[in-house]
């Protein structure tokens, strides 16, 4: 156990730093707090947990790791989710969509297109007018009030 156990952590740190030697939780070399590196590095934060799940402020919100502007206040709404959820993107070239077959569910994984860090995930249950739901991690996220 205590083998499985050192073998994960070794994972953790390796897969936040790409490096086996360091400790710091950087992504895209900036520095971030721990749950914050694990969730640009492919992680879910538990719902109702984050700091965006119920923002309601008027503003934009942007990548953590690299400040490209990903998603506004006019496309967020209440999804019921526990997480952020947006209708859409401030700007369709900053966010990339990738297949995910992880968990056994076919999703569309959503990630930084400047910097490659994980924001969500896609679904196709949102509101009008696109029917798109973007569920994002807030720990993927940092909000600036002013609108872009
Ligand atoms: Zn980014």
């Amino acid at each position: 156990m205590k083998y499985i156990y050192t073998f994960f952590s070794f994972l953790l740190v390796t897969s936040c730093t790409g490096q086996v030697k360091e400790v710091d939780n950087t992504f895209n070399g900036r520095a971030l707090p721990e749950n914050t590196c694990y969730v640009v590095n492919g992680g879910t934060e538990k719902p109702f947990s984050g700091e965006y799940w119920n923002h309601k402020e008027e503003g934009s919100y942007i990548c953590v790791a690299c400040d490209s502007p990903l998603f506004s206040s006019d496309h967020k709404y209440q999804s019921g989710s526990g997480w952020p959820s947006y209708y859409d993107v401030l700007n369709e070239g900053n966010v990339r969509k990738l297949k995910d077959l992880s968990l056994g569910m076919e999703r569309i994984e959503i990630r930084c297109n400047t910097c490659d860090a994980h924001l969500g995930h896609l679904f196709n249950d949102g509101p009008k007018p696109t029917g798109i739901r973007y569920c994002v991690n807030s720990a993927s996220l940092k909000f600036k009030p002013s609108k872009l």
